[in-house]
């Protein structure tokens, strides 16, 4: 790069997906590039966001930010996992949390030895008794680092709730401190380069133009480069996916301070529940064929605690993705590059990933087809994987509204059936060498829906009874008494990182 101009990058759009991206490229990409971002106040975020999943951490952490400062900046609890309410049926609840369950025993999952149990008895059903993760969270305490019986438990996994707008706002901060420039206005024109087709300059309102040799689109729903400068088009999931709006309200802070997210299931979508330091983040999530906005917003406020601060906010949204998330030398990340349900938090770690990806395949100033079609090619497999992960949780069901009815006679994904199909045999689950959600996260949730295997590995037969009662036992002993050992969730937030 000596001696050349930089690579110019122009981030089109400041919102969480914008900032991850610019302070990421300040942090990692050097001198060889200039890193400029468009935004514009007028326009606003999409103000949605605040529950994450534990690679969060690894992002933070690259970038080099205290724990405790960006959650006293953010306004963040900890999350431990979340917790799914009468998603099976009224009156049924669950938790996908995160981290292992039990110990594994040479070579069978911990999962196999506990299908045995409890066909002969041994294990009382819940999965949830040998999930340290699990058991932290129904207590309501917390705790980091490598649990006091490290050698026997594994480690405590944990993600993160937090004001969005703040976190944009920290890596703003961030980012400009490293020399990443903001530009305040809006997008008005997108000049193309006649014969390559790519994109050259933006225009703002005012005329000030912004030249690139790469535009990250960071947009949102609209797509600006994407979808209406590119015309690339959108694979379109609302099939498998059918909510297509939300109504988002915060509340005062809950007494109930939980380390985790709650997902209530309702006649027609489900509710979230994120507990804040300064506030709870409340939204209902629904199809609207099945239930008009009126009533969607009384259902919301009806099933909050705490005075709402202010009316709900509606959003329109389409299930899917951006048949190719990068074209020409635009590449597309947040929801510019599509949306699925936020039923898993995992639109951030999206952003996240595809920012690693590219950082991995990042040319130089002209694009190479092949680094392009393979960024495609593993985004495309990490969609559609998520995407089977979230049409479980509505697919296996036995509730009696119309909604619901009409998950459980759709066809699937070939993909995921055949998961479905494995697992309903001896209790087998793979995942695919980039598959985000771990055996353990289809585990839950498969177990969680009520899809129970016929049988399991032979091989957890090959204990005695006595050695498989005590194995049980002693795994659950142990998770209780480190629970025990823990802070409480409340108290940890002031005492660490107290907003
Ligand atoms: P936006 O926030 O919409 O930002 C777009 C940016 O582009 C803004 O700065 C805007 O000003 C700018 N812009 C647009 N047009 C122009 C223009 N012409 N000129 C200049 N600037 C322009 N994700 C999670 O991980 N966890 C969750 O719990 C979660 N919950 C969600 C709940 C709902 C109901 C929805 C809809 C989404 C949820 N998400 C969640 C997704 C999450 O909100 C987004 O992934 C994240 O906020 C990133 O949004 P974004 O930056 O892509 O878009």
């Amino acid at each position: 790069m000596t001696g050349s101009t930089p690579i110019s990058v122009v981030i089109a759009g400041g919102g969480t997906a914008g900032w991850m991206a610019a302070a990421s490229f300040a942090r990692f990409l050097g001198s060889g590039f200039s890193i400029a971002l468009i935004e514009s106040d007028a326009i606003g975020t999409v103000g949605v966001g605040e529950a994450t999943i534990p690679q969060i951490r690894l992002f933070n952490d690259a970038l080099g930010l205290d724990e405790d400062e960006f959650l006293r900046t953010t306004g963040g609890t900890f999350k431990l996992g979340i917790e799914f309410v009468d998603w099976v049926k009224p009156g049924t609840r669950y938790m996908h949390a995160f981290g292992d369950i039990g110990r594994d025993a040479g070579l069978l999952p911990f999962h196999q030895y506990w299908l045995r149990a409890m066909a002969e008895g041994k294990a009382d059903g819940e999965l949830v008794r040998y999930s340290l993760n699990n058991m932290a969270a129904l207590a309501g305490r917390m705790q980091r680092g490598r649990p006091r019986t490290a050698k026997t438990l594994p480690d405590m996994p944990y993600a993160f709730h937090f004001d969005a707008a703040l976190y944009a706002a920290h890596l703003r901060r961030y980012a400009e401190a490293r020399g990443v420039e903001r530009i305040e206005g809006r997008i008005a024109h997108v000049h193309r380069d006649a014969g390559s087709g790519d994109i050259a300059t933006l225009t703002l309102d005012g005329g000030h133009e912004v030249s690139g040799d790469f535009f990250i689109d960071c947009t949102g729903f609209g797509g600006l480069l994407i979808s209406k400068t590119l015309g690339v088009g959108f694979d379109d999931w609302s099939r498998w996916l059918p909510c297509d709006s939300a109504q988002a309200v915060a509340s005062m802070r809950a007494a109930d301070f939980t380390p985790y997210t709650r997902a209530s299931a309702h006649q027609a979508g489900w509710q979230w529940r994120i507990p804040l330091q300064h506030r709870t983040g409340n939204g209902i999530v629904y199809s609207s064929a099945h239930l008009d906005d009126d009533a969607a917003a009384s259902q919301l406020l009806a099933n909050i605690e705490g005075e709402p601060q202010g009316d709900p906010r509606l959003i329109r949204f389409r299930t899917g993705k951006r048949q190719q998330a990068w074209s020409h030398n635009v590449i597309a990340m947040g929801l510019a590059a599509g949306f699925m349900e936020p039923l898993e938090s995992t639109s951030i770690h999206m952003i996240q990933s595809a920012i690693a990806r590219l950082l991995k395949l990042i040319p130089g100033r002209r694009v190479e087809p092949a680094d392009r079609d393979e960024f495609n090619r593993q985004s495309d497999f990490e969609w559609e994987r998520i995407r089977d992960f979230l049409i479980l949780h509505y697919h296996a069901n036995r509730r009696e509204e119309p909604f619901w009815q009409a998950f459980r006679a759709m066809e699937l994904p070939d993909t995921l059936a055949s998961k479905i199909a494995l697992w309903c045999g001896n209790g087998h689950i793979t995942r695919e060498h980039e598959e985000l959600f771990t055996e353990v996260g289809w585990l839950q949730v498969l177990v969680g829906q009520g899809l129970m295997p016929r049988g399991h590995h032979p091989i957890a037969d090959a204990i005695s009874s006595s050695e498989l009662a005590e194995y049980m036992s002693v795994i659950e002993q142990l998770i209780a008494r480190e629970v025990a050992q823990m802070p409480d969730h409340a108290q940890f937030v002031s005492h660490h990182c107290d907003a």
